[in-house]
């Protein structure tokens, strides 16, 4: 058998008919920006989500970027992110020239909220949190703390979709959700798009003024923004697919509960839920010390899997003027050498997750 680590085909077929009739739809329509597709699903995930408002962008990136930006924070402020998360998350802050300050993940890989708190200065604006993995992070000590010393709170929501804490959603507690729909996201689009979710009004119309070349009116801008566009006819795609949510995430939730009490291997170190949390599993995350070796004996049985994410964004040669070294984040340098993603996507047989139990338990 052979089982990739994920696979976006599968995801597709399962509404292919809805898919093509919304795209032809669109394709037929002559409106392929900014039209009612895209209004249509700002409304739809603003609901979805219970944020009063969503904006509609070109990517994860942009998301995050720009709400760092449209919150005020440039050269020099600090903005407190997780050591162990995808580098985007960090270029959502140095794209606008501010510093990002890494804190150690906890137990579930997300940032250590008691450990914020040492890293704030004058300097600190604001503080990213990562949901890594579709897993979520400790949102009570996280808004307690952004509220007592007056910072900003960015959710990075990119593999989060759905995922609540105390039955809230993520990327609803602080000042912006960033929402990536690269395609192998849990709300996949059929090409780059993205989002930003707030309960601020003002902040909304501001995005949505600054992803259209900054005019609020065509030809009159206010102020130098970007092109940021999500476009039509993916709009009108993750209209469907966020129709389908709800399937899409209890059936992710399904194959993780049953790795979960199948995987019997004392080598590998399982993922643990927060309590109060309700995970979505963008990915299947184990531990394992001997990890080259599980790779490649998995390999052989024809099962592919994915390190997410194997070299620190602190230990990354874009960010080498930042001026880390080995042995700065021992726990997140941890994870970086040990963690390992398995096979889990939107309608995975129970044949192939069957194999893919079966041959991990039996690595010796
Ligand atoms: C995918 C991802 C992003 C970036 O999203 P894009 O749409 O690819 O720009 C940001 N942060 C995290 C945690 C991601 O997984």
């Amino acid at each position: 058998m052979k089982i990739m680590p994920n696979r976006m085909d599968y995801g597709f077929l399962k509404y292919q008919h809805e898919f093509e009739e919304k795209a032809l739809a669109v394709l037929r329509s002559g409106w392929y920006i900014l039209g009612k597709e895209v209004a249509s699903f700002e409304e739809n995930f603003a609901a979805y989500t219970g944020a009063k408002c969503c904006v509609g962008l070109a990517s994860g990136l942009d998301a995050l970027w720009i709400a760092v930006k449209l919150l005020g924070i440039g050269p020099g402020d600090e903005v407190i992110v997780q050591g162990n998360t995808y580098i985007a998350s960090v270029m959502g802050i140095t794209i606008n020239g501010a510093t990002p300050v890494f804190v150690e993940p906890d137990a579930y890989y997300q940032i250590d909220a008691d450990k914020i708190e040492e890293k704030i200065t004058e300097r600190t604006k604001a503080v990213m949190v990562v949901h890594l993995y579709g897993h979520v992070a400790d949102m009570d000590k996280i808004t307690a703390i952004c509220k007592k010393h007056g910072l900003k709170l960015i959710e990075d929501c990119a593999q989060s979709h759905g995922a609540l804490y105390k039955g809230k959603m993520t990327g609803t507690f602080g000042d912006a959700g960033c929402f990536s729909f690269y395609p192998s996201k849990n709300l996949g689009a059929f090409g780059d798009a993205g989002a930003l979710v707030t309960n601020d009004p003002e902040l909304a119309k501001e995005a949505k003024i600054f992803r259209n070349y900054g005019s609020e009116k065509r030809y009159y801008n206010k102020v130098a923004g970007a092109n940021s566009r999500l476009d039509e006819l993916q709009a009108g795609l993750l209209n469907v697919r966020l129709a389908h949510m709800q399937e899409i995430t209890q059936e992710r939730q399904h194959l993780a509960e049953v790795y979960s009490r199948e995987l019997c291997q004392d080598q590998i170190i399982l993922p643990q839920t927060r309590p109060d949390t309700v995970p979505v599993w963008h990915q299947y995350v184990i531990r394992v010390d001997r990890r080259q070796e599980l790779i490649d004996y998995l390999n052989e049985k024809g099962i592919g899997t994915i390190i997410h994410y194997p070299i620190p964004p602190h230990l990354s040669e874009a960010y080498q003027a930042l001026g880390y070294t080995r042995g700065d984040f021992p726990i997140t340098e941890n994870y970086a050498d040990t963690v390992l993603s398995i096979p889990l996507y939107t309608d995975m047989r129970e044949e192939e997750q069957r194999y893919t139990i079966d041959c991990i338990n039996s690595f010796t």
